[in-house]
């Protein structure tokens, strides 16, 4: 299945990118408070920050890489169990989880996003094998 993952392929195309994440790892989408709703390029980074789900740290940049390995059973599972390591509820991960692997369904693999709060804008295509861990699939 197609998921979202951190990249530090096109950054610096905005001024306000950054990436800590580890690249290659599932992200998911936070805000922290609702400063971003009206300013998502404001001070604020929840309206275009996606975080880890393994490193907890955030990336303006995510990429649509492709798992034959994962399930959707696995990756609620690792959404779940990543916002309960955080200290956040995890109520609301099974339907974060549908939301963002319908929103992902759509978009190439390769394909280099951002965010605007709840929206995805692809922000570069990329050649599919960019980033892809030799002998892994
Ligand atoms: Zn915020």
């Amino acid at each position: 299945m197609k998921l979202l993952t951190a990249t530090a392929y096109a950054q610096g195309l905005r001024v306000d990118d950054f990436h800590w994440a580890v690249e290659g790892e599932l992200v998911t989408l936070r805000a922290f408070c609702d400063l971003h709703l009206d300013r998502p390029h404001g001070r604020c980074e929840c309206g275009r920050v996606f975080i880890g789900l393994g490193s907890y740290y955030g990336t303006t940049t995510a990429m649509v890489r492709s798992f034959p390995g994962i399930t959707e059973a696995d990756y609620r599972d690792a959404l779940r169990n990543s916002l309960d390591a955080q200290g956040w509820d995890a109520c609301g991960a099974d339907a974060e989880a549908t939301r963002l692997i319908a929103e992902v369904s759509r978009l190439p693999v390769g394909a280099i996003v951002e965010r605007f709060v709840d929206d995805l804008a692809v922000r570069a295509l990329s050649d599919a094998d960019i980033g892809r861990v030799p002998d892994r699939r």
